[in-house]
């Protein structure tokens, strides 16, 4: 490949069917049959990996750091496509991608930056790379973001503790004095804002706002092209601080993705015994004061019962939540959108106090598998000013 610095070789063209653990995907190729791959990216992925979804999968592959007697699978994902593009999913070759990008002058605020050394220790963390800039060190750290819609690109898909430590550590290093950089590297080009993803990790995201002036942000997006090189056009993304700062804090509308594994006759308080359909159910919320707390109750057990979702959450058999954190109240509006890609629940279940038909929802199958669903949450999640 020879706008990519590592030889990639021959690409299999694979069709993505499950995925089984993090680190596995089981999918089917042409003259393959089904075959598990490696998959080294640790992110939830989950609008990426949907049924259906085309992979680029390296036969022997980069080892990526990984022993081969701890790989199972003698294929590596490299990418997904989403929208006719490969979205690039092989994160253990971020620093290369990075390396790329800086050698060959393409993110114009280190245009005039060298690369002294990777992986370098400063206090307790390592950071991806040493930079000299006229003189200076410049400490950067890599990171790379596979979540966008509506034009907004999102980081992290997951929880990130150590996001968080890299985060800080820039940060105080830029209070001492230090030059330092986080780097984020949207593998996507038709974005024009990048966000931290406060939905998903509230704590990573209010850290960014709060040290915001201590080290430089740098969301950059670029192109994959279809034999897996990297166009030469790279966007810096814009930042909405304004309407960050209006936008993360603890308040907002929450889904609860619950599944019954059987047909079930269960007591609603003073409804009394309703009956519920084997499948996955999405409950719709809202706390315009402490989101994290009404969120972690639901998942209590022995609680005592207060809402109509109370008694069901006693006896579904696991749940996920998703918080869709805002300044301003939607859930009524995410119910009328549930309600055109799944079928209703109960009448006037959590919904006594608003004119919605109810805001409980079900579908047969589980709906964070499913395209509809992920274009819905991203529509509510990732608004922009
Ligand atoms: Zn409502």
């Amino acid at each position: 490949m020879k706008n990519f610095p590592v030889s990639i070789g021959e690409t299999v063209k694979a069709t993505f069917l499950e995925r089984p653990n993090r680190f596995l995907v089981r999918c089917i190729a042409e003259g393959l049959g089904v075959i598990d791959a490696y998959l080294p990216n640790p992110g939830r992925l989950w609008e990426l990996l949907l049924p259906g979804a085309s992979l680029y999968l390296s036969p022997a592959g980069p080892s990526g750091g990984i022993h081969p007697s701890k790989r199972k699978s003698n294929y590596t994902v490299l990418a997904v496509e989403r929208n006719g593009y490969p979205i690039f999913l092989h994160t253990h070759l971020t620093n290369q991608v990075a390396r790329y990008l800086i050698e060959r002058k393409l993110i114009p605020p280190l245009e005039g930056a060298e690369i002294v050394k990777e992986e370098v220790l400063h206090g307790r963390s390592r950071f991806d790379f040493l930079l000299r800039e006229t003189g200076r060190d410049l400490y950067l750290e890599v990171k790379s973001c596979t979540l966008f819609g509506n034009g907004v690109a999102m980081f992290p898909d997951a929880v990130t503790e150590r996001g968080k430590r890299h985060l800080l550590g820039l940060a105080e290093m830029g209070r001492g004095g230090i030059r330092s950089a986080m780097l984020f590297i949207v593998h996507y080009p038709h974005v024009r804002w990048f966000m931290p993803d406060f939905h998903t990790d509230y704590d990573f995201s209010l850290n960014l706002l709060k040290v915001s002036n201590d080290l430089m942000i740098l969301p950059v997006a670029i192109e994959w092209k279809p034999d897996l090189s990297i166009g030469q056009g790279v966007k810096i993304l814009e930042i909405p601080w304004d309407y960050l700062r209006q936008e993360i804090e603890d308040r907002g509308s929450y889904l609860l993705v619950l599944q019954l594994g059987k047909k079930e006759l269960i007591e609603i308080g003073q409804r009394g015994k309703v009956m519920f359909q084997k499948g996955y159910y999405i409950y719709v919320g809202s706390a315009m004061n402490s989101l994290r707390a009404r969120i972690r109750r639901h998942s209590q057990q022995g609680k005592k019962e207060h809402w109509h979702i109370d008694y069901l959450t006693q006896v579904a058999d696991g749940s996920v939540s998703l918080p869709i954190r805002s300044s301003q109240r939607h859930e009524c509006e995410i119910a009328q959108a549930l309600s055109s890609i799944m079928k209703s629940g109960p009448p006037g279940f959590g919904s006594s106090d608003c004119r919605c038909s109810t805001h409980l929802f079900w579908s047969e199958k589980n709906p964070l598998h499913t395209g509809p669903f992920h274009d819905l949450l991203q529509r509510f999640r990732m608004r922009h000013p």
